[in-house]
């Protein structure tokens, strides 16, 4: 039956969305950070960072009833969820980024908040970093710059949207030390343009490097280049769609690790987690812009039922200490995944800080040639042994580790364990 359903799969949905794993476990339900496939078969999920609290979260599948029976509509009426979610994140946020738009994903606040920046500023050039993921709509696209991602991503660039080096430093231009050199490049780079009568609308950034497998932006990278950009009148952009909401353990939003305010945020994935949910905070001079656009409605952005998950997961992130519990189980698991790295060659280097950790696999340890066949087999032989776990970076050589925050010491140990023998 789960070969029929592949196959059916195959000729009514796009093959183009591929699946996790060649022959995909079927899921069936799930509960906190486990998932069991209709064969009874359990597994860690150490991979999904959309649903943040947990799956089948009891509070939240009650909140969402009680809403649906009593109201849910377009968010074009006047009712009270949606004005409380959006004092809740403003609360979340530094003063001056007091104004909020709701929408239904990631990649529509990315395309959103460039939409803002081309308003407010009235230019459009834009600047991405290389290696990057920020959704598939036609701008958020754009400064899509992985070639993992989007295998033409080069091809497709359109000419707007202006590069600087990946700030990886691990591999790339810059390593270890060396890699504070990103940031005066960067910046180097966004006066470049400016010189040439091409002054940028907005730079945009990932305030914790997700593509690359969960790596710290080197200390200072978003201050120097934040400072470049509105120095020449541009905008900072910074995508927490992965990263925010505590995932990091140490702070709850990613450009707070390198002590910046940007001037535009966008939320999605944890925001809502799992049911579609986004936003974009900013300044009320910038939202305000967007008038000269024209205008902006989504119709179930912030619906009632939508605001009610966003305030729902906001309490049981409070509640339930996910923060803290994301910061001292993922330090737990980093030590454990660190003492691996010194009984196993294959790991090059352990990222991450809180529960977006990455383990990155090399042939070697000075060329750090990429072990992507190997990554790819450590998957299939985990979900062997029941943890599902997928690669990420233009490499496909990093496992990337984004449980939900509520992952226990056992069950980190599990996968640290599982870990271990598949290395072995
Ligand atoms: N930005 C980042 C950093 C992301 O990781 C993603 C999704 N992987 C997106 C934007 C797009 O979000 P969505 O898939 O909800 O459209």
């Amino acid at each position: 039956a789960e070969t029929e359903l592949l196959e059916r799969r195959e000729h009514s949905f796009a093959t183009v969305q591929e699946h996790y794993f060649e022959t995909p476990p079927q899921i069936e339900r799930g509960w906190r950070h486990h998932l069991v496939d209709t064969r009874g078969r359990g597994y860690l999920d150490m991979l999904n960072n959309v649903t943040i609290l947990g799956h089948g979260h009891p509070g939240l599948g009650e909140a969402v009833h009680r809403q649906w029976q009593r109201l849910n509509t377009n968010s074009r009426f006047h009712y009270a969820s949606v004005v409380e979610l959006s004092e809740r994140l403003t609360g979340l946020l530094p003063a001056e980024l007091d104004t909020v738009f709701l929408v239904n994903s990631g990649s529509e606040a990315v395309d959103l908040a460039l939409r803002l920046a081309w308003a407010a500023t009235g230019r459009q050039d834009v600047v991405a970093v290389e290696e990057a993921y920020h959704g598939w709509t036609y701008a958020s696209d754009a400064v899509s710059t992985s070639i993992a991602d989007n295998p033409n991503a080069l091809a497709s660039r359109p000419p707007w949207v202006h590069t600087v080096a990946a700030p990886n430093s691990y591999r790339g231009r810059h390593r270890g030390p060396q890699s504070r050199r990103y940031a005066p490049e960067a910046a180097a780079r966004i006066r470049e343009l400016a010189d040439q009568g091409r002054p940028l609308a907005a730079f945009v950034c990932e305030p914790y490097y997700g593509n690359a497998g969960g790596m710290a932006l080197p200390d200072g990278y978003l201050r120097q280049v934040y400072e470049a950009t509105r120095d020449v009148g541009g905008l900072c952009v910074a995508d927490e769609v992965q990263v925010g909401y505590g995932r990091l353990g140490s702070h709850f939003w990613g450009f707070e690790q390198q002590g910046v305010v940007p001037d535009i945020v966008t939320v999605a994935k944890a925001m809502g987690n799992g049911h579609p949910l986004g936003a974009v905070i900013t300044r009320r001079d910038i939202a305000d812009a967007y008038r000269t656009q024209g205008y902006f409605f989504s119709s179930a952005g912030g619906s009632p039922v939508s605001s009610v998950v966003g305030l729902t997961v906001l309490d049981a992130l409070r509640d339930e200490d996910l923060q803290t519990n994301a910061r001292e189980i993922g330090a737990h698991l980093k030590d454990r995944l660190l003492e691996l790295a010194e009984r196993h060659a294959l790991i090059g280097a352990v990222h991450g800080s809180g529960l977006y950790l990455g383990v990155e696999f090399v042939r070697d340890r000075e060329s750090l040639e990429p072990a992507t066949e190997e990554t790819a087999a450590i998957c299939d032989r985990l979900r062997e042994l029941g943890v599902i776990v997928q690669p990420t970076s233009d490499r496909q050589c990093v496992l990337k580790i984004k449980p939900p925050l509520c992952l226990t010491r056992r069950s980190a140990d599990v996968f640290a364990d599982a870990l271990d023998d598949v290395l072995t």
